[in-house]
């Protein structure tokens, strides 16, 4: 088992409803290092380009207008299993079926305002991550 990154961004639902240093919390709880972090906010040009895989799905629109509507924090996060762990903490995508005690089920409004975002890969963690931070922050 190698120690791994994956990231990782609290969504506006949540941060607008000040969840973000309970999430924070979970997330130092479980293990994982913070390597990076930054509060910001993306423009919708900046949503677009962050989900152009989901781009053709029925949800790109809202998915976007939404994710550009108030800060997110970024963040990029360190431990063995990384990526899978980190989902497993956040839950499914739908918080109503999201497990018990996972930050989706507990924070999460909606499948589409659902808190928080994981990579889904090792190489997506490593495309996303360098979205947000440089390669200097990285390090
Ligand atoms: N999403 C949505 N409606 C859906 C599926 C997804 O609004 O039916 C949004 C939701 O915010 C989700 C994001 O699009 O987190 C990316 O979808 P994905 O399938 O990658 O889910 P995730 O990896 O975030 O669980
Ligand atoms: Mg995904």
């Amino acid at each position: 088992m190698s120690t791994k990154r994956t990231f990782t961004m609290i969504k506006p639902d949540a941060t607008g409803a000040g969840y973000t240093g309970k999430i924070i919390d979970r997330i130092i709880n479980a293990g994982f290092t913070i390597k990076a972090m930054k509060w910001t906010q993306l423009s919708i040009d900046d949503a677009k380009s962050f989900y152009h895989v989901h781009s053709e799905r029925p949800f790109f629109d809202d998915l976007t207008k939404y994710m550009s509507s108030a800060p997110i924090v970024a963040a990029i996060l360190e431990k063995d299993n990384a990526v899978s762990d980190f989902r497993s903490l956040i839950g499914a995508t739908d918080p109503s079926q999201a497990a018990p005690g996972t930050i989706r089920a507990d924070f999460a409004e909606s499948i589409s305002a659902n808190a928080i975002h994981g990579s889904d890969s090792d190489e997506n963690a490593a495309i996303e991550g360098s979205f947000y931070f440089s390669a200097r922050e990285l390090a």
